[in-house]
């Protein structure tokens, strides 16, 4: 393996650790209740036992090979005298965080066809109890597909630098899991 790509490598794992730690704060301080709530229903344990498999597995190995290979292949190597400006990394962030959402939304359409259906239900067997956990709970068909494709396809279309691309995964992950709990929707209220 060359060195780039085992820096590729070594920085997907630390953005997984992120996501992790990130999810984990969220499940214990925004999401316990329906975590609980979760493990009381009758196939709760299980679910939330294939759930916690799916973030390990779709984050420690899927997340850090596809970092790995988009580095390689697609982002742009800069140099202090390359010339890849603030204004460019904002940009190419920003047709990341763009072609993602569109790659998604499309990918997630398709899911919804009978003949995809099969790779994307056990995401939805969160729908009752959503939890910041259940934004990784996918299958692995489902985090290639609709999670990792469209990074791969955005690192090729606005070819970003590296601060570029850990901005868009940023926001895009944030998001996600931020979506994925609900408690937080409350919180203007108790304010
Ligand atoms: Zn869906």
């Amino acid at each position: 393996m060359d060195p780039s790509s085992s820096a590729g490598l070594t920085r997907g794992f630390q953005v997984a650790l992120c996501t992790l730690t990130l999810t984990g704060f969220l499940e214990l301080f925004c999401a316990s209740k329906t975590v609980a709530s979760l493990l009381k229903s009758k196939e709760g344990p299980s679910l939330y036992r294939a759930c916690l498999r799916a973030n390990l597995v779709n984050n420690l190995a899927i997340g850090p090979i596809t970092y790995a290979l988009a580095t390689e292949f697609f982002v742009y190597k800069s140099d202090p005298d390359s010339g890849y400006s603030l204004i460019r990394s904002f940009t190419s962030a920003l047709g990341l965080v763009v072609t993602h959402a569109l790659g998604y939304h499309y990918a997630h359409s398709q899911m919804h066809r009978p003949q995809m259906y099969w790779a994307h239900k056990f995401h939805h067997a969160f729908a009752k109890h959503v939890t910041p956990s259940s934004a990784n709970a996918v299958s692995v068909v489902e985090y290639a597909y609709a999670y990792m494709l469209p990074f791969v396809v955005g690192c090729a279309v606005c070819a970003p630098d590296e601060r570029a691309l850990l901005t868009a995964v940023a926001v895009i992950s944030v998001n996600n899991l931020l979506i994925h709990t609900p408690a937080l929707e409350v919180l203007p209220q108790q304010l």
